[in-house]
Formats: structure tokens, sequence, C-alpha cells
């Protein structure tokens, strides 16, 4: 597949349109010689209903969708926080946890309020990233990554996006006080990324 210009590239669909994750997921496939397309690039316009119960249903909901319809090769992601004091929510509701038009600092405010008062130890938190990758009619791939927190008292830093002021990482930093190049070293996306590289290297150089 490794791709020397004297051929056309197979498509590869990301099923997002969302302009960062395509970004992410252009890097991490630039070795492989994809050309890397959108749903929208791909023709699909039609929209997924994700009622999965955990993000692998949600990402293999959103990948077979796309696969279906397009016929190309097709990469889907869903990812989120659970906290183990409120029994895994947000989960998979995390994008809609305080309502469908509720701003990331509302979704903050939320959980911040439901774990007010709980003590430390129990405050243990993860975020999880799940990428579904689907090749052809037989060849299909689900990798997971997560990466391990806890959720503080108050919201802590300005970078990053969603939970990450409120998710800590120890004492002193927080998913938003980190750097993006860090954040890009450890979460959950790298590490379910970093998985999935492992499958395309043994399969595609
Ligand atoms: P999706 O995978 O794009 O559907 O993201 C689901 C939701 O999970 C986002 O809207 C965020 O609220 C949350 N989330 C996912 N990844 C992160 C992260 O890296 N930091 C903070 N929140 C995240």
């Amino acid at each position: 597949m490794n791709n020397n210009g004297d051929t056309p590239r197979s498509k590869l669909v990301i099923a997002s349109n969302n302009a960062g994750k395509l970004r992410e997921f252009r890097e991490l496939l630039s070795p492989f010689g994809f050309d890397v397309v959108s749903m929208k690039e791909a023709g699909f316009s039609k929209e997924i209903v994700e009622d999965g119960e955990t993000f692998e249903e949600n990402a293999h909901i959103k990948a077979r969708a796309v696969f279906e319809a397009t016929g190309l090769p097709t990469i889907a992601d869903d990812s989120g926080l659970e906290i183990d004091f409120l029994n895994g929510a947000p989960g998979v509701y995390s994008a809609r946890y305080a309502g469908e038009n509720a701003t990331d600092k509302e979704r903050c405010e939320k959980v911040l309020e439901e774990m007010h008062g709980v003590a430390k130890e129990l405050r243990d938190a993860r975020f999880v990233c799940s990428i579904y990758f689907i090749f052809d009619d037989e060849d299909e791939y689900s990798v997971r990554g997560e990466v391990c927190g806890y959720i503080g008292d108050e919201p802590v830093g300005e970078n990053g996006f969603g939970y990450d002021p409120i998710f800590m990482l120890d004492d002193d930093e927080s998913m938003a006080t980190i750097s993006s190049d860090e954040k890009n070293k450890i979460s959950h996306r790298a590490k379910a990324f970093e998985k999935l590289s492992v499958i395309l290297k043994e399969k595609f150089l």
C-alpha cells in the first residue's frame, strides 16, 4: 500500500467531518499511502444514530454506516469520560451530558456538582477512545486507548477542550494545564492511535 507516486492512492474515509480529528488521522495515516477523505468528501451526508451502549459499539456503528454507503475502507472513533463514582457516566453521553446545546463549561459544571463533596479516593476517572477500522468485508479491527486520572474539585487550566479542565493527572496538572504536544503523547486518542498504527504497519508496510 505504501505509495511511490506512480499509482493512484486508495481512498480511506474518516467517519467524521471534524477538522481537528481529520488532521490527526491524516498525520497518523500519512506513512501508509492512503488518500484520506472526510465523510463529506466521500459523498456521505446522512445522519448516523449513535445509539450504542459502549464506545466500541458507537465507533462500529459509525464505521459500518459509512463503509456500507461508500464501499471504501473506513475509520471511525468514539470517545468520552468515564467516572467510577457515577457508574461510568457521562460515558457514551459525554458530548450531550448537559443537554444537546450545552457548552463544555456547562458539562464540566454538571459533573462538578454531581461529584461535590465526594472524597478524592472515590473520584477516579478515565478518558476512553475507541477506534474502529473496516478495511473490507473480511477485515475489521477495534482498538481502545485509555488515560487514567481523577475529577478535581474545580476547573484548572485553559488548554484542551471538553472535560480537560476537571480531569486531574496529578495534584498539580490537569489535562488542560499540559501543552497540546504533551496531551498528544499521553491521551486516550494517542494510545488508541498507537495500537491502530501497529495494525496498519503489519498490514500495509
Ligand atoms: P466524540 O468522540 O467526538 O463524540 O467526543 C465525545 C465527547 O467526549 C466530547 O464532546 C467531549 O465532551 C468528550 N471528550 C472526548 N475526548 C476528550 C478529551 O480529550 N478531552 C476532553 N473531553 C473529551
